[in-house]
């Protein structure tokens, strides 16, 4: 069964309280970390929870299953993807997302731009990049991120506002905080490279949170933490 909303309040304030402590352990700035409740393989009643506490955004993997939330929730909720997109599904997840966060390839850069100027509107991306080199997790390369950027920033009904990342599944946090610190470092050499601003850098779930903060993420995607364990597949 779904958890009922008090323990989504609970399960909020502790992920926040995650989040403070390695806001201030890093010693960044209070508020430069934004939270991303992802809400795949839940109810549409997540997103429900989440925007009655003031959290707009949300995170879906899956484009059909975002359409038929998108549908079914209350109004005033932004859709973000974080999940693969193939170049079939580009130009409805063009119209539907508030932004996607999970272009790994010029091909979908080049479909979500045909669908932007189809549609006369302009849309978020992140580039992901595998940047743990994880050959289980999709993402552009390191060394492919300077051509993708490049191809990115071609593309004027794209607004490219950072880089996101996966960590690879590894008991020792110190894989994933350094997966997260090459983000980061790519970020910086590509923002500095074609002098631009790549201000958000999209990395840390449930699991990893606090590492990804210490390395200078300003937004977290977290789903287990705040909604309990995935109820359907
Ligand atoms: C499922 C998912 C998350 C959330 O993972 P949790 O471990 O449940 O917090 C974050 N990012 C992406 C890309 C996901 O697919």
């Amino acid at each position: 069964m779904f958890i009922d909303y008090e323990a989504f309040l609970q399960n909020l304030e502790s992920v926040q309280g995650r989040i403070a402590q390695a806001v201030a352990e890093a010693k960044r700035p209070e508020g430069s970390v934004k939270l991303l409740p992802v809400t795949k393989n839940h109810p549409v009643d997540a997103a429900n929870y989440a925007l009655r506490t003031g959290i707009d955004s949300v995170g879906e993997n899956r484009v059909q299953e975002a359409l038929y939330k998108m549908d079914q929730a209350d109004h005033g909720i932004r859709w973000e993807l974080i999940g693969p997109l193939q170049s079939n599904k580009a130009k409805k997840a063009a119209s539907s997302f508030w932004r996607i966060q999970s272009v790994d390839r010029p091909k979908i850069l080049s479909a979500l731009q045909k669908s932007a100027e189809v549609s006369g509107s302009k849309l978020r991306v992140l580039l992901q990049i595998n940047a743990g080199a994880d050959p289980n997790k999709f993402g552009a390369t390191l060394e492919d991120s300077d051509g993708m950027i490049e191809f990115a920033l071609q593309q004027d009904r794209l607004t490219v506002d950072g880089l996101m990342t996966i960590a690879p599944l590894d008991p020792n946090p110190s894989v994933a905080r350094k997966c997260f610190a090459r983000l980061r470092e790519c970020r910086d050499r590509l923002a500095d490279k074609f002098a631009i601003d790549l201000p958000e850098l999209s990395m840390g779930m449930s699991g990893d949170l606090g590492e990804a903060i210490l390395e200078g993420s300003t937004l977290v995607r977290v789903g287990t933490a705040l909604f309990g364990e995935r109820e359907y597949k």
